[in-house]
């Protein structure tokens, strides 16, 4: 048996007066995931446990098994510098980065009016200082990774960029007593200063200059992790797998878990996402292997702009592309399993620690009596309530994939 594993991003909410009272996925007409809740059981996920609110990253780690805090977590830098392309190495310290608008000395726009794409600047920026590579590769619009790669690193330095303009950038500052911390903060300081030169002499800030734009001529910096190789998720589950994502983030979760990338045209990681063209990816690779996650990103954002209605249209969205894959179920050798990362709560648009909503639809599952794929119609579901860690041992039950605990 065969697993589609979709992970709806910031899927949770709370009631919304406007919308009668409902949630976005309540009041949403989704007559076909309410199908596969009739044909199968629910409950509610806690990702990290009742009530912790937590970003996507950990809340990944924790539902794949890999429990980012008793064990090792990379944090963002490094999941992005894989899903931006990097190859990594063990010990490397990646960090992401915003090009961003310097003026006077302070901070003008943070993302350098949204430019485009800075691939222009990778050469440039990229050089080796005191024994140090440092390695710049652009991401989608004013987003980069950078990766150090020497010896006597450390992640643990202090971001420089405090989400804020009119202020001038913080210096990066070592986070523990250790003379590698203390190292990598100087050099980071080091190549601040370098790169800013470079960029504010660079042929093509000089051309946003004559035109009147922001310039990209300073680096912010975030999320600063090691990277280690772990388990894969073939090693650990022998499952073949493969993750059909849009946003660099969960691109970089499954290389880091050692899962195939497909890559889909339209697949944009943003509102305007495909969704037919991903549930038709993962319909085509479903010979090739076991375990295909599909992650959909648009009703996070959609929740951290308040836009429930938003919300609602794109739940309906998906929905109305969901028979693409409950044909594949009726064959009888598909697990499908829909379920969120974490709530993203209209009313406060940020993450919260309330639990999602959870089906698992096959012909292995026990059926409870529910037929609506809700956040309160679930709290009554068949499986009650589950933490993160639970789902991949459930997964591995209903495909007769789970060993016997001795
Ligand atoms: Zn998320
Ligand atoms: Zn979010």
């Amino acid at each position: 048996m065969k697993v589609i594993f979709i992970i709806i991003d910031g899927l949770g909410d709370r009631p919304v007066p406007e919308l009668g009272n409902k949630t976005p996925l309540e009041a949403a007409l989704t007559p076909n995931m309410d199908f596969l809740v009739k044909e199968g059981i629910c409950g509610m996920m806690s990702p990290l446990g009742l009530g912790f609110t937590p970003e996507s990253g950990p809340a990944h780690f924790e539902i794949f098994g890999y429990h980012p805090f008793q064990e090792f977590y990379p944090k963002r830098g490094p999941i992005e510098a894989l899903g931006a392309g990097f190859k990594l190495k063990d010990k490397d310290i990646a960090l992401r980065i915003n090009f961003a608008c310097l003026s006077n000395g302070k901070i003008i726009d943070r993302r350098a009016g949204r430019i485009k794409n800075v691939k222009i600047f990778e050469k440039d920026l990229s050089f080796c200082l005191e024994n140090v590579n440092f390695i710049l590769k652009a991401g989608t619009e004013h987003r980069a990774a950078l990766i150090l790669r020497g010896e006597n690193l450390s992640s643990e330095i202090s971001n420089n960029d405090i989400h804020k303009i009119g202020v001038k950038p913080k210096k990066i500052v070592p986070l523990e007593k250790s003379e590698q911390a203390k190292f990598t903060a100087k050099i980071l300081n080091q190549y601040l200063e370098k790169t800013h030169k470079i960029l504010k002499n660079h042929s093509e800030n000089k051309k946003r200059r004559n035109k009147g734009l922001f310039e990209a001529n300073y680096l912010l910096f975030r999320g600063g992790g090691r990277y280690k190789k772990v388990i894969s998720f073939k090693e650990k589950y022998e499952l073949k797998s493969c993750c059909i994502a849009g946003t660099g983030l969960y691109k970089g979760f499954g290389k880091f878990l050692g899962m195939d990338l497909i890559n889909v045209k339209g697949a944009t990681g943003g509102k305007d996402t495909d969704v037919k063209a991903k549930f038709i990816a993962a319909q085509s690779n479903l010979k090739k292997y076991d375990f295909i996650f599909v992650h959909l990103k648009a009703p996070d954002l959609f929740g951290h702009d308040g836009d429930f209605l938003g919300k609602k249209n794109f739940i309906e969205k998906i929905d109305k592309n969901i028979p693409l894959l409950r044909a594949l179920k009726n064959k009888g050798d598909v697990l499908l399993v829909i379920t969120g990362d974490h709530s993203t709560p209209c009313s406060i648009k940020d993450h919260s620690g309330d639990p999602v909503p959870i089906l698992f639809s096959g012909k292995t599952v026990r059926k409870d009596s529910n037929s609506k794929f809700g956040e309160r119609s679930c709290a009554k579901g068949g499986l009650g309530r589950i933490q993160g860690w639970q789902v991949m041992p459930q997964i591995l039950n209903l495909i007769g994939k789970q060993k016997i605990v001795e």
